[in-house]
């Protein structure tokens, strides 16, 4: 399903788990494997909670700092491939990411506090005073008398414009706690979300603090963001992920939102779900599967702060392991940052990590995107038909629906050949092939 193999049969013993994969390769699984990752899998809520009511990485009975499910489909689907080609069948499978992209990183800032008060921008003034720091004390203040807003939200905006990347903003803008937003600005916050909205950048809604067990505050808020953006806003993350899965996804799906971000930890750089993925959640209480797309967290700056003690280096580490794991994988990875670790004066050195983390995206050709760019393009891909021919000699791939332009990765073993229109491709070799609608594809037996 997403590695996009076509898979006709399963067949199940005791010991092992047959799966026939189109058109004939058959493959021999370990069922004690596969039992343990779809348990893994299925079982995305716990009960166990913290102070703060979530669920902690340290909490997790199952090894978290690597995705075993992704690493197994890749496993599984190398092991497909090099059956295929020992036995001459040949292999289409749909690429993964758009445009020949190796691997994703979404983007993503939780917007808590859209500006710096007085008081913690004098704070900052202090401490800089006290480091003897005059140079950077008189910017400051010179920052402060013109109300320059040290978190505004166009500094992310130009750091990511650097990469031709684009991100998505999730918006607090209401909420009964202390940890929610007592003052809202009304005007400013309008005027950000059109600029964010003329460049590009993914609008989403981060639900408050006590909302994800109260479906008529995800309601009530949505609506008053909603009348605000002058748009339906379809991503949702809830507030210092608290989230009870199974309840607060329904209420996500009842309120109209399509995916959400919640499904990480706050207390370490991890894999909660076994998968960097997006994938639908199965409510297993409810025997259904979740119509909301989950769209895992893996990187978030505050968990890792407060988990390495602010070690930069041990952080960056972490961080780099988990980028390499994505890149072997061909995933996915979601990144956090909240606009306040874009403050000069405070987070440099969480500047400099997150601009090395799209420098890597970059040099290793990353999609560095929204998570509505990821949503829109797995669905599309998770839709996309092909609609096979079949006879003794020929197999024609005569549609895809869906799909202006589309790619394929196909294995071509030596004694088949491809004909795409006038264009002869020899056997023996694997491609990636970009598709159009109603294209014609013959893999003919010499
Ligand atoms: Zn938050």
């Amino acid at each position: 399903m997403i590695s996009g193999l076509d898979i006709s049969e399963i067949k199940l013993n005791e010991t092992n788990i047959k799966i026939t994969v189109n058109p004939g390769v058959v493959i021999d699984l370990d069922r004690n494997l596969i039992e343990h990752l779809v348990k893994r899998f299925i079982r995305i809520e716990e009960k166990e909670r913290d102070s703060m009511g979530r669920f902690l990485a340290s909490f997790s009975k199952e090894d978290t700092s690597f995705p075993e499910i992704d690493s197994f489909i890749k496993e599984f689907i190398n092991l497909t491939l090099e059956k295929a080609v020992s036995e001459g069948v040949p292999v289409i499978q749909k690429c993964l990411w758009p445009n020949n992209k190796e691997f994703a990183i979404a983007l993503t800032h939780d917007v808590d506090r859209l500006r710096a008060g007085l008081k913690y921008n004098l704070s900052i003034l202090i401490r800089l005073l006290k480091k003897g720091n005059m140079r950077l004390a008189l910017r400051k203040l010179l920052d402060i008398l013109t109300r320059i807003n040290p978190w505004d939200l166009r500094i992310v905006m130009s750091i990511e414009e650097k990469y031709s990347a684009v991100s998505t903003f999730f918006f607090l803008i209401d909420g009964k706690s202390n940890y929610d937003v007592k003052k809202l600005d009304k005007k400013y916050l309008i005027r950000i979300l059109k600029a964010l909205k003329t460049n590009g950048f993914d609008i989403a809604f981060h639900s408050s603090f006590s909302s994800f067990e109260k479906i008529e505050e995800i309601m009530r808020e949505k609506k008053l963001f909603e009348s605000m953006l002058g748009e339906r806003v379809i991503g949702v993350r809830q507030h210092y992920l608290r989230f009870n899965a199974y309840e607060t996804l329904e209420f996500f799906e009842k309120a109209g939102f399509k995916y959400d971000s919640t499904l990480g930890f706050p207390d370490e750089i991890g894999f909660r779900a076994g998968t960097s993925f997006p994938f639908f959640p199965c409510l297993v209480n409810k025997k259904k599967i979740s119509r909301i797309l989950e769209i895992p967290l893996v990187i978030m700056d505050t968990a890792a702060l407060k988990r390495y003690n602010g070690k930069i280096n041990l952080i960056k580490e972490r961080i780099f392991e988990a980028l390499d794991i994505v890149k072997t994988n061909n995933s996915l990875i979601t990144v956090l940052w909240h606009n306040n670790y874009f403050d000069k004066y405070t987070k440099l050195d969480f500047i400099e990590l997150y601009e090395e983390i799209l420098t890597y995206g970059t040099t290793n050709n990353a999609w560095l995107t929204s998570l509505r760019d990821i949503y829109d393009w797995w669905m599309k891909r998770l839709n996309a038909k092909i609609e096979w021919i079949k006879n003794d000699k020929r197999l024609k791939i005569a549609k895809i629906n869906g799909f202006q332009n589309f790619c394929l990765r196909i294995v071509l073993p030596e004694k088949w050949n491809l004909q795409i229109g006038s264009n002869l491709i020899k056997g023996g070799q694997t491609l990636k092939q970009p598709i159009f609608n109603n294209q014609i594809l013959e893999f003919v037996r010499s």
